[in-house]
């Protein structure tokens, strides 16, 4: 383009006339198709008698017919309009304000790549961090095993050992017992090759009863033995690993002294329904709530914490976490600026977290267990599908200071059977 540029006159010397090198005025044109302004070629040919030329090309002409070419004359006022002060300033200002846009845009784009990167750096070291956290978890799982199959194991060796001690000794008892015997024998055989030959005045003293009484059963079990190890090794193990786990799923209760009238709590405090009358229990004033919900009787202000709640059925419920300090007799939207961390399920199946406004949540299957998980230091609160323990929401910007585990089992429809809310303790059995 640049060199088409060189070759080609551009439009404006195309409309400038070579006798004054000025932009056509009145421009009209010759029989040769050349153009001049109307004054410069009549003053050119001012005087001249007879034949008049073309200034440019020369060619000889018998009259002087100028022609006006409206296409030349508008191109002339085109260009002269753009060429003008006001309208070369507009243009200046239009260039400057696409480049100072350019420029603006640019600078965004370098501050978005900046804030990817970071963003990339950032996965990236928490990536290793989280592969740190996992190795550290499974570690900690593998030492724990490690130190259960030892002592297993130890146990083994020492009942091994015992056991063998024991018919070790038997073994021995039985040896002598077997060597008393043929003494006797040996005596015995003696007096019987004697009184062949001579007549026998007494017995010898043999001893008749052995010193040893060896019992005819042995006292080592060998089937109890056995029994003890060949058992459900994994699942004794995996029960006493339980209490070890950390977080291990808290044995949560309901605390009755904050459940709304209109719920009835099992005799274990585990599980809560909605009743149709209200219920006469003792309720602390301070604590008590408008809404139909209750507390858990445990509070957490440190550590990692894990609780799971058997929800069922149930098509509308809440639950999560609610800090000491919300005044429950008020009626609040569940959310975290009014201190509470919530999922919560509403009919058709809508489960959403408890933000302002609400977060709608993609759930595949839905839960008929809950596992809410909570890391007071890290602040998080996050919501699993306890069977497949996929994780459902979490809030990362979870509560500062004591909460309650929070339970809402709302009210139900009209002629629609409430569903219990229960908390689940497992294994069943205190360890
Ligand atoms: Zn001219
Ligand atoms: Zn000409």
């Amino acid at each position: 383009m640049a060199s088409d540029n060189r070759k080609r006159p551009s439009l404006k010397e195309d409309l400038t006339c070579s006798i004054c090198y000025e932009l056509f005025t009145d421009p009209v044109m010759l029989a040769c198709m050349h153009h001049f302004c109307r004054a410069c070629i009549s003053t050119y040919w001012r005087g001249l008698r007879g034949f008049v030329s073309c200034p440019q090309c020369r060619r000889e002409f018998p009259n002087r017919q100028l022609l006006t070419n409206f296409l030349v004359s508008g191109m002339v006022d085109k260009v002269r309009a753009n060429s003008s002060e006001g309208y070369q300033k507009d243009l200046q200002n239009q260039l400057k304000d696409s480049l100072e846009s350019y420029h603006a845009k640019r600078e965004e784009y370098l501050n978005m790549i900046r804030q990817d990167k970071e963003k990339v750096d950032t996965i990236k070291r928490v990536g290793v961090e989280l592969q740190a956290r996992v190795q550290g978890e499974f570690q900690a799982l593998r030492d724990l095993l490690q130190q259960e199959e030892g002592e297993v194991l130890e146990e083994l060796r020492r009942e091994q050992a015992e056991v063998l001690e024991q018919a070790e000794q038997r073994l021995e008892q039985l040896r002598t017992a077997v060597q008393e015997a043929e003494e006797s024998v040996r005596v015995l055989q003696q007096a019987a090759d004697a009184m062949e030959t001579s007549v026998l005045v007494e017995l010898p003293e043999v001893n008749m009863r052995p010193s040893l009484q060896v019992e005819k059963e042995a006292e080592f079990d060998v089937k109890a033995f056995t029994a003890r190890y060949s058992g459900p090794l994994q699942y004794i193990t995996w029960r006493r690993m339980f209490k070890l786990l950390k977080p291990a799923p808290a044995p949560l209760t309901f605390d009755p002294e904050t459940a709304h009238p209109s719920l009835c709590l099992s005799r274990d405090k585990t599980s809560v329904v909605e009743c149709q009358e209200m219920l006469p229990y003792k309720r602390n004033p301070k604590r008590f709530t408008q809404c139909v919900n209750v507390l858990a009787a445990q509070c957490f202000l440190s550590g990692r914490h894990y609780w799971e709640v058997g929800v069922g059925g149930s098509t509308k419920w809440d639950l999560g976490v609610a800090m000491e300090v919300v005044d429950r007799r008020a009626r609040a939207k569940l959310s975290p600026e009014n201190g509470y961390w919530t999922l919560r399920l509403r009919e058709g199946g809508r489960y959403s977290a408890g933000t302002q406004p609400w977060t709608p949540l993609q759930v595949d299957a839905p839960p008929r267990f809950v596992g809410v998980f909570l890391d007071c230091e890290e602040r998080v609160v996050s919501f699993y599908n306890a069977e497949s323990m996929r994780l459902i929401y979490a809030f990362n910007h979870g509560p500062r200071g004591r909460v309650y585990p929070f339970f809402s089992t709302c009210v139900s429809e009209r002629g629609q059977k409430p569903h219990p809310i229960k908390l689940l303790h497992f294994p069943q059995d205190p360890l």
